[in-house]
C-alpha cells in the first residue's frame, strides 16, 4: 500500500508519501511550515500559507515517491505530471489521505479541496484523517505497542486517550487552551516570537522555582490560571528565567499526574506520548521517570513525527484505507472541532463485546 498523507491543519503544509512496505522510517515528507511575523498563527495568513505551500510539497513528495520506486540510478527523470494522469495504472499511490480536522477552518477547507481534487484527478480513494488520532497512531505504531494510553501535548490541544470498545476514549483533558498555545500565549506577553516553546525550554535552563498555580481536577487540568500567574510574575520583575523553570515544571508535572492516573485507571503498561510540546525534553523526562517508577513502557516518536506532520496523516491513512475506511466525495466534508472521539476505529479490527 502506498499512501499520500496530506496535513495542514495549522502551521504545517506537509506531504509525504508512505509505502507499506518500506516501513515507517523511510516514509518521505515534505514540510513548508508557516511563521508569522509577528504574534501568533494568524488564520487568514496561515491559509495563504497553505494555498501556495501544499501543491509544493505534495509535488517534491510525490516526485520523490515516482523515482524512488520506478526510477531509480541512472534512470531519466519521471515527469509526475504524467504519472498523475487519470490513468489508474499510473496512479502514483493507492489512495489520498488527508487531515479532516480538529484544526483551524480557512487551512483545513484548503487541504480539503487540494485532496478531493488529487484523488479525482489520479482515481484514487480518499481517506480523512483525525489528525489527533493520527498523532496518537504514529506514536502506538512506532513504539510497537499494542494498547497504550496516550497524551497527545500538541499546541491547540491537550488531552488523554484510550481505546475502549471501537473507539479512543478522551479520558481527560484540558478544560481551557491547549497546552502549546498556553506556552505561545505567555511568550507573546514577553516578547518572544512564535513558537514559544523551544525558547522556554531553554530559558528555563538557567531557572530556579518560583510558586506558580496548579490545577488538576481529576484527570482534566487548565492552564488559564498558571498563565496568568506567570505573565504577572514577570510584569512584577521576577526574572524570566525562573518563570520559565517554574512553568515547565507546573504544566509538564500536571499531564504526568493524569498521565499516571490515565495508566492507573486503564491497567495499561504502556504510555504514548504525541504532539510538538512533546519535543520538550523536560516533558519527555517526567514523564519517562514516572513510567519507570511504575513498570510502564514509555515511548516518544522522533520529534519529525511529533510536531504536525504529514507522515503521521499518511501512516494512519494507509491502515484505513486498508480497512476499507474511505471517505465519499460528498461526504468528505472538513471539521474544525473534529474530536478524537467521534472516529470510529475500523483498523484495529472489530471491537470487543
Ligand atoms: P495541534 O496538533 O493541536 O493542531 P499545532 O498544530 O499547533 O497543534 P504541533 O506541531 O503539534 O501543532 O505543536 C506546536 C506547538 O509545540 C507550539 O505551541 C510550540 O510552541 C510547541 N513546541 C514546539 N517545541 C517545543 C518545545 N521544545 N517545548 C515546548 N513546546 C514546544
Amino acid at each position: 500500500t502506498r499512501i499520500l498523507g496530506i496535513e495542514g491543519t495549522a502551521w504545517a503544509a506537509s506531504a509525504a508519501v508512505y509505502d507499506a512496505a518500506d516501513g515507517v522510517d523511510s516514509v518521505v515528507i515534505e514540510t513548508d511550515a508557516y511563521e508569522p511575523d509577528s504574534g501568533g498563527i494568524h488564520p487568514r495568513e496561515a491559509a495563504e500559507h497553505m494555498h501556495e505551500a501544499i501543491p509544493q510539497v505534495v509535488e517534491r513528495a510525490l516526485a520523490h515517491a515516482v523515482e524512488t520506486h520506478d526510477g531509480g540510478a541512472g534512470e531519466p527523470p519521471v515527469d509526475v505530471d504524467e504519472r498523475c494522469s487519470s490513468d489508474k495504472q499510473a496512479a502514483p499511490v493507492d489512495a489520498v489521505a488527508f487531515s479532516r480536522g480538529p484544526g483551524l477552518g480557512p487551512c483545513l477547507r484548503i487541504v480539503g479541496t487540494a485532496a478531493r481534487a488529487l484523488a479525482q484527478s489520479l482515481s484514487v480513494p480518499l481517506v480523512g484523517v483525525n489528525h489527533m488520532v493520527a498523532h496518537l497512531e504514529i506514536g502506538r505504531h512506532t513504539a510497537g505497542f499494542d494498547d497504550p494510553v496516550c497524551l497527545n501535548a500538541s499546541g491547540a490541544n491537550a488531552h488523554l486517550l484510550a481505546y475502549r470498545n471501537g473507539r479512543y476514549r478522551v479520558l481527560g483533558e484540558t478544560m481551557d487552551t491547549g497546552v502549546g498555545n498556553a506556552i505561545d500565549k505567555f511568550t507573546r506577553h514577553v516578547g518572544w516570537s512564535h513558537p514559544g516553546g523551544p525558547k522556554v525550554e531553554a530559558a528555563a535552563k538557567d531557572g530556579e522555582y518560583v510558586d506558580l498555580p496548579y490545577v488538576v481536577k481529576g484527570m482534566d487540568f487548565s492552564f488559564s490560571g498558571i498563565m496568568s500567574a506567570a505573565k504577572q510574575a514577570v510584569d512584577d520583575g521576577t526574572p524570566v528565567e525562573d518563570v520559565c523553570f517554574s512553568l515547565q515544571e507546573n504544566v509538564f508535572g500536571m499531564l504526568t499526574e493524569v498521565s499516571e492516573r490515565a495508566l492507573s485507571l486503564t491497567g495499561s503498561d504502556e504510555l504514548v506520548l504525541g504532539g510538538g510540546v512533546g519535543q520538550n525534553a523536560r516533558l519527555r523526562e517526567m514523564l519517562a521517570e514516572m513510567c519507570d517508577q511504575r513498570g510502564a513502557d514509555f515511548h516518544a516518536p522522533d520529534p519529525r513525527f511529533l510536531r504536525d506532520n504529514a507522515g503521521m496523516i499518511a501512516v494512519l491513512g494507509a491502515r484505513m484505507y486498508e480497512a476499507g475506511d474511505t471517505l465519499a466525495l460528498e461526504e468528505s466534508r472538513v471539521d474544525p472541532n473534529f474530536r478524537p472521539d467521534q472516529v470510529d476505529v475500523t483498523w484495529r479490527g472489530p471491537p470487543e463485546q
